[in-house]
């Protein structure tokens, strides 16, 4: 591990039993294990001070609910709420919403709208105050028409929503349950609609290389998105999360590359594939997904998307979300392709695998420094035999 202690489960409801711990006694237990599922500790809001006057949105982050009821295969929200969802309570909320300062709010909730009532009630608190937010739901919020009215009236601008694929033949293996609700599935025709009769852009997220798709079907995907004239679009590789439904079935047909570990293995790279898939390569399936980004945020594609009179051209504000993100959204895209993980991304590759920030590797205060030594070394850091590594403070092994 690259860590000398680690909290599992919601750290609100623990992290000033870790401060407590640094503060009074200089030591860290190694594992604070806290409770799954409730949510943000209501007492503490976070001091959002520490963002002042650097390079962040002006968006505001809070979060109304953790986790989601859905049982989509590939998904680790599912998997590590145990398929419920977790909603605050609505006063405490609008308290933290008043000490916003941000014009816009983003809502970091995993499926917004896991229930219904739970959302139309939080909109309904949300009317008075006149804001304007963001968020991430699932399409069969298009089921409800009070609910889509609601989203309006409270100030909701569109949802990040997972369309994930076009091609109805992969719906058994993502198992997706609010996407292929009806039987005539005919390309969100009905939901997409929908969504653009009540003015909301839409980030609409895709998931690239389930089992039926080749390269026509995921180019097509790309043509499908620009033709929609979604607002934001995200093409993602499936990254076969631990724990997953879909990570044990790739696993028991021995499919997984990186050892089964992307995210601890030094060559996995950020949007790279990480499994065999069916109908090409990992390297093609990589490539492809490139492929779709360059076709999406071309300026061709930017240009096409703009001239829709329901959603980015309704009124001024609707376009000026939509020219200020998109730049934006294109660049980040193309500058965190191939990006290595973890601690692989802080080494300096220009200088043969040496750690850019050794001291802090090195700080003698990291109980488990003993533990990075040897892994380090496999990947070529050195660490001179004569370096003190003695420890400030005994190893503590008590577990909460
Ligand atoms: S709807 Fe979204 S958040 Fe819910 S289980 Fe499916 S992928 Fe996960």
């Amino acid at each position: 591990m690259y860590c000398d202690s680690i909290v599992t489960g919601d750290a609100g409801w623990i992290w000033h039993q870790v401060l407590e711990d640094f503060k009074t006694h200089r030591k860290l237990r190694k594992h604070y294990n806290s409770i799954v599922g409730a949510p943000q500790a209501n007492k503490f809001f976070p001091d959002r001070q520490i963002y002042d006057g650097k390079k962040y949105l002006d968006v505001g982050l809070i979060q109304f609910g953790r986790g989601c009821k859905f049982a989509c295969s590939f998904c680790a929200i599912s998997s590590y709420f145990n398929k419920q969802q977790f909603v605050r309570d609505l006063d405490s909320v609008l308290e933290e919403i008043i000490m916003l300062k941000n014009k816009l709010i983003f809502f970091v909730d995993d499926n917004i709208c896991a229930d219904f009532e739970a959302l139309k009630d939080l909109c309904r608190t949300l009317i008075p105050l006149k804001i304007r937010w963001v968020s991430q739901g699932s399409m069969d919020m298009t089921k409800d028409p009070e609910l889509m009215e609601l989203l309006v009236k409270s100030g909701c601008m569109g949802n990040v929503i997972g369309f994930e694929t076009i091609n109805p033949s992969n719906a058994r293996q993502l198992r997706k349950a609010p996407n292929f609700f009806r039987k005539d599935f005919s390309l969100y025709e009905k939901e997409v609609g929908t969504l653009r009769h009540f003015g909301l852009q839409t980030w609409a997220a895709f998931t690239l290389g389930y089992d039926n798709d080749t390269r026509d079907s995921i180019l097509s995907t790309v043509e499908y998105a620009i033709q929609q004239k979604f607002c934001f679009a995200a093409f993602n590789i499936l990254v076969p999360y631990p724990n997953t439904p879909m990570y044990k079935k790739m696993e028991e047909e021995g499919r997984l590359l990186f050892d089964g570990k992307w995210w601890l293995h030094p060559s996995y790279r950020f949007n790279h594939c990480s499994y065999k898939p069916k109908c090409m390569t990992p390297d093609e399936l990589t490539e492809l997904s490139f492929e779709c980004k360059e076709k999406w945020n071309s300026w061709k594609s930017i240009l096409y998307r703009y001239f829709d009179t329901k959603t980015h051209m309704r009124n001024l504000v609707k376009s000026a979300i939509y020219w200020t993100y998109n730049p934006i959204y294109s660049k980040e895209n193309f500058s965190k392709q191939d990006m290595y993980f973890g601690i692989y991304n802080h080494l300096d590759k220009e200088k043969g695998l040496i750690h850019k920030n050794e001291t802090l590797l090195l700080n003698p205060d990291l109980s488990n420094i003993d533990d990075i030594k040897p892994k380090m070394k496999n990947h070529n850091f050195t660490i001179e035999d004569n370096v003190d590594l003695t420890l400030n403070y005994e190893k503590q092994t008590t577990t909460v």
